[in-house]
This record gives structure tokens, sequence and C-alpha cells, in this order.
């Protein structure tokens, strides 16, 4: 029997786009093997959004073709189509395989060598069936590709232009996940609040994902300030079982280096639309991603993103240091913050984003919350999210307790971290 293994890089659509490829795989009649230096086929998925992440790539793939050379080794996802990849791990890699290409995957097993190369977007690789790896939480892609073009970015050229899926589909997807009594439903699309198919905008497809019977929490990513309507915000509040929380990247709180960025907003944009949303949702919980040292920021302007992290207060935030990427309009942009001030920036950010993380949490001590429980750490520990998406941990001292992975519990908080609470189970 054939066997397969993905090593998946990247965010939460690679690793969705990941489960799609198993799902084909295995109905080709491929089995999953946990030896990637034994499989027949091994998969990597890749990404090309920082110079870290394509580095591990370069790492990886010349390594599983010294331990295993029988292997056929598929380079997919975000560096699958860049041409100065294809030439430098020419001899490490066997097929080529742009992620929309995923579905054509057979032709190519069968052939020899090649490069497949459509420039073709299209959605039937968002119709695969794909091999869920959580038996209670699941990513639903909405969509793919991107449209915006912020400058730094390499999504729209590694994954083409915006591509929804219908509506119907999606709904199926989830109603078949909910009879298998999942938990969590995470919509994910580079852009949720674009998402457009005939007359469903995202607030609609929303509250249809809302009126799905079942036990099920629905949280999505990512939300870009600048398509966030009034609408959709009342909806968030309005749907019962969609999770109060918002991942707003935010990248910068400076105008020239957001004008810079190609974001589409201001700072003062941005603040209004934070105000607006803790003013609908209450108890909203809210998380950015930031880019520091992009090109010609200034020790002034960086202060700016300092003095917006104080002022919103951020649940949590993920900081990136800027890096060049090929094709990006940035990258004819001088590369003048050094490593050393990216990360001093870095860490300054980081914090203030401690301090006010820790704040945030403090008003949760006491209170009752459901969580999801994901799993139990090497301290015995049992963990989850709230649907703030806050990590709780607490511990349970009997022994005989049963296996509650997957389970919704209400749990009393009693202590906050910065990046988590702790607590008790609730009878
Ligand atoms: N669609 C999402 C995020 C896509 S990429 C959005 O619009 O926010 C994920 C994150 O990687 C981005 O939010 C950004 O913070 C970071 N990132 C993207 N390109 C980068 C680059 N060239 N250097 C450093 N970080 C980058
Ligand atoms: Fe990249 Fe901007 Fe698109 Fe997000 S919105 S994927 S950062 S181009």
């Amino acid at each position: 029997m054939k066997t397969y293994n993905i090593i998946t890089i990247g965010c939460q659509m690679n690793k969705s786009d990941s489960e799609r490829v198993a799902g084909y795989l295995e109905d080709l009649g491929y089995k999953w093997s946990d030896d990637k230096n034994q499989a027949d086929l091994v998969v990597v998925n890749t990404c090309g959004v920082r110079q870290s992440a394509e580095d591990r790539a370069y790492g990886i793939i010349p390594m599983i073709k010294k331990q295993n050379p029988k292997a056929k080794i598929i380079l997919t996802g975000c560096l699958s189509e860049r041409k100065d990849v294809q030439r430098r791990l020419k001899d490490k890699v066997d097929i080529w395989l742009p992620t929309v290409q995923i579905p054509n995957l057979k032709s190519q097993i069968t052939n020899k060598f090649q490069i497949s190369n459509p420039k073709s977007q299209n959605c039937n690789y968002l119709k695969m069936r794909p091999k869920y790896s959580s038996k209670f939480s699941a990513f639903i892609p909405i969509g793919n590709g991107c449209d915006n073009f912020c400058t730094y970015c390499v999504v729209p050229n590694a994954r083409g232009r915006e591509v929804y899926r219908e509506a119907k589909d999606i709904i199926e997807e989830v109603e078949q996940l909910v009879g298998k009594e999942y938990r969590e439903v995470i919509l994910i699309a580079q852009n949720v609040n674009s998402y457009k198919s005939g007359k469903v905008d995202f607030s609609e497809l929303l509250k249809k994902v809302n009126n799905i019977k079942g036990e099920f929490w629905i949280r999505f990513a990512t939300s870009h300030p600048k398509d966030m309507s009034y609408e959709l915000i009342k909806t968030i509040a309005e749907c019962d079982i969609v999770c109060e929380h918002i991942h707003l990247p935010a990248q910068a709180g400076d105008d020239g280096i957001l004008k810079a960025m190609n974001r589409g907003y201001t700072v003062e944009q941005y603040k209004k639309l934070i105000k607006k949303i803790r003013q609908t949702i209450p108890g909203v919980s809210i998380t950015t991603d930031i880019i520091v040292g992009f090109p010609g920021e200034t020790k002034k302007q960086f202060n700016n993103t300092a003095e917006l992290f104080k002022e919103v207060k951020f649940d949590m935030a993920y900081i990136s240091q800027y890096s060049s990427r090929p094709g990006t309009a940035a990258e004819k942009l001088f590369d003048n913050v050094s490593k050393a001030e990216k990360k001093k920036r870095e860490e300054i950010l980081m914090k203030i984003l401690r301090k006010t993380a820790l704040e945030n949490n403090k008003k949760y001590i006491g209170e009752v919350m459901e969580v999801l429980i994901e799993g139990r750490n090497k301290r015995g520990e049992w963990y989850g999210k709230t649907r703030t998406f806050k990590n709780v941990r607490f511990k349970i001292y009997d022994l005989r307790f049963k296996n509650i992975i997957g389970e919704f519990v209400k749990v009393k908080v009693n202590k906050a971290r910065d990046f988590g609470l702790e607590g008790e189970l609730v009878k």
C-alpha cells in the first residue's frame, strides 16, 4: 500500500489546504504514514509570507530527499509558482503543484517530473473533500486569494485573485460536521469581509451558518479593517453562536506607513472601528497583526504604533519583523531598518501587549466561562479556549475523570496571566 506524509508550513489556509490534499490522496488509496522518511509521497505545503517561512522549506526539502531518496516530493502552497524557488529546488522536488491545481494531482503522480503552471484561479479545489485533522474543530475555507495588494504582501501573487465558494457548499460542509458533533467551525479566507456569492455577503453567510441547528461555535478570520461594515458588526453581535472575537490586523499605527502599505484606512478610522466594535459586541476580544520595520519606518512612526497598542489594548498581537518579498511593490523600497532595530521594536510592542492583555484578562477573574477543551498538557492540566479566544487551563484531581477533549465545559476563572487564564471546573 502506498503511503503519504504532509508537512505544513504557514497559516490556517495552508493547514486547511493540507486537509484537502490528505482527503484527495486517501481517495486515491494512499494511507497516512507518520514517518516522512518512509512515505512514498511527501507533500510539503509551503508558505512565502516571510523569509523565515521560506527558509524552512529550503531546510526541510533537501533533508527529506537525502533521508528518503525514493519518495516523490510534491511542493505545493505559496512557493509553488515562484520561478526562483523552482530553480533552487529543481533537483529536489518531483512535482510542483500550485494550490488551485491540487484536484489535478493524480495525473501528475503518474507522470514523471513536471512543472505545471496554470495561471487560472479556480474554485474546484475548495470543493474537495478534506480529511479533517481534528475531531471537534474544523477550518472551512470560504474563499481563496486576495485582491488587496498590500505592498509588503506576497499573497495576491502566490494565491491569485479572490474567488469565493458558494454559500450552499459551505452550509453543507458545516451541516455535515455538526451532524458528526463538531463543536467549532472556523470560516477562513484572506479577507472574509469581501465574501460574496450571488446575493450572499459575509453577514448573510454568518446568519445562515448561525441558523444551523446544533451545539457549536462559529469563528472566522481574517477581517480587513477597510471592509468591516457596521452591518457585519451587528450580525456578529446578534448571532448567538458566533464567537465574540475579531482578528483585525492593523499592521501599523501610523498614517504614513499605512499609506505606504496600501492598507486603505487611517489610524483614526481603525480606532473608530474598534470603538464601534466594542460598543456593539459586549465583551469582544480583539487581536491583531503588526509589521515592524517596514521600509522607511522612522522611530517616530514606530512610536505611533506603540501608542496605538497602548490605546487599543489588544488581547493578542502577532508581531512580524518586515521581510522583503519577491514580486511585491515594497520589494523596490530600501529595507533600511536594521534587524536589531526591528527586534527592538518587536520587543517594545510585546512589552505593551503583555501589560494590556493582562489588564484585560484580570477582568475575567471570578467569572464562569464556557470553554471548548482542546487537550491535556504534560502537567495533567486540561486546556481549551473561551468564545473570546482566551486560553484557559485547569486541573482535575479526580484521576478517574473521563476524557473531555472536544467538549464544552464551564470554568470559574481564578487567575489571569498575560496570554491565558486559569480556573477550576464548575460542575
Ligand atoms: N489577510 C491577512 C493576513 C495575511 S498574511 C491580512 O490582511 O491581514 C499574515 C500576516 O503576515 C500579515 O497580517 C502580516 O502581518 C504578516 N506579513 C505579511 N507579509 C509580510 C512581510 N513581507 N514581512 C513581514 N510580515 C508580513
Ligand atoms: Fe496580504 Fe493585504 Fe491581502 Fe492580507 S489583505 S492577504 S496582508 S495583500
